[in-house]
C-alpha cells in the first residue's frame, strides 16, 4: 500500500477571525502538528515559549533568515514572524498532517514555493470574521491589547481581508462549534483527495 504524505494547510485571516483558536484545537485533537511560528514581538500574558511562538531577538531572527532556517517569514503589525522549515518538512515526510497560522504575506510565499513536497501538500484557507461590527468586538473582548493596539490591528484586518480571493477555500466565522465542524470537513475531504498539484 502507498502510504499518503501530510496535508500543509495554511490558515489566514485576521486577528479576531478564530483562525488561531481552530488550529490550535486541531493540534489538541492530535489531527495535525502545530507548526510553531517564530516572532520578535513580546509575549503576551499566559503565552508560553516554545510552545505558543519561539520569541527571538531581531539578532536573532536576522541569523535565522541569513541561514535560510525559514520556509516563509514577514513583518506583520510592525514585528517579524516566520516559520521554521524544521517545523513543517520532517512532518509532511512522515505523513503528518500540518496546520500553519501565518498572515497573507507568508501564505503567497508558500503558494510560491517551488518545493513539489510543498505543492503537493499545500491547501489554503481564509476565515473571515461575520462583519466588521464582530470584528471589532472580537478584537475590543479579548482585553489583552491597548486602545491604539486595537485600532492598528482593525486597519489591518481590512486591508488583509482584501486578500480572500487569492485562497482556494473560504471559511466564514459563525459559532466556535460550526466552524471547527467546517475546518474538519475540510481535512477529511483532503486526505481523500490524490493530487494537489493540479490546482
Ligand atoms: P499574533 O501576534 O496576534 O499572534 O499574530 C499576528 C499575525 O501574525 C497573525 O495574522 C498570524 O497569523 C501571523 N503569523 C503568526 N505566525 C506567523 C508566521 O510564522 N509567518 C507569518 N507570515 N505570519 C505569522
Amino acid at each position: 500500500m502507498h502510504e499518503r504524505t501530510g496535508i500543509l494547510l495554511v490558515v489566514s485571516g485576521p486577528s479576531g477571525s478564530g483562525k488561531t483558536t481552530l488550529c490550535r484545537r486541531l493540534a489538541a485533537d492530535k489531527a495535525a502538528h502545530y507548526s510553531i511560528s517564530c516572532t520578535t514581538r513580546q509575549p503576551r500574558p499566559g503565552e508560553i515559549a516554545d510552545l505558543d511562538y519561539h520569541f527571538l531577538s531581531g539578532e536573532l531572527f536576522a541569523a535565522r533568515v541569513a541561514a535560510g532556517d525559514f520556509l516563509e517569514y514577514a513583518l506583520v503589525h510592525g514585528n517579524h514572524y516566520g516559520t521554521l522549515r524544521s517545523e513543517v518538512l520532517g512532518f509532511l515526510d512522515a505523513g503528518s498532517d500540518v496546520v500553519m497560522d501565518i498572515d497573507v504575506q507568508g501564505a503567497a510565499q508558500v503558494r510560491a514555493c517551488a518545493d513539489p513536497a510543498i505543492q503537493q501538500a499545500l491547501v489554503d484557507l481564509f476565515v473571515m470574521p461575520p462583519s466588521d461590527d464582530e470584528l471589532l468586538a472580537r478584537l475590543t473582548g479579548r482585553g489583552t491589547d491597548s486602545a491604539a493596539t486595537i485600532a492598528l490591528r482593525m486597519t489591518n484586518a481590512i486591508e488583509e481581508m482584501r486578500h480572500w480571493p487569492s485562497y482556494t477555500y473560504r471559511l466564514l466565522s459563525a459559532t466556535h462549534e460550526e466552524d471547527y465542524a467546517r475546518f474538519k470537513a475540510l481535512l477529511t475531504a483532503e486526505r481523500l483527495r490524490v493530487s494537489r498539484l493540479a490546482r
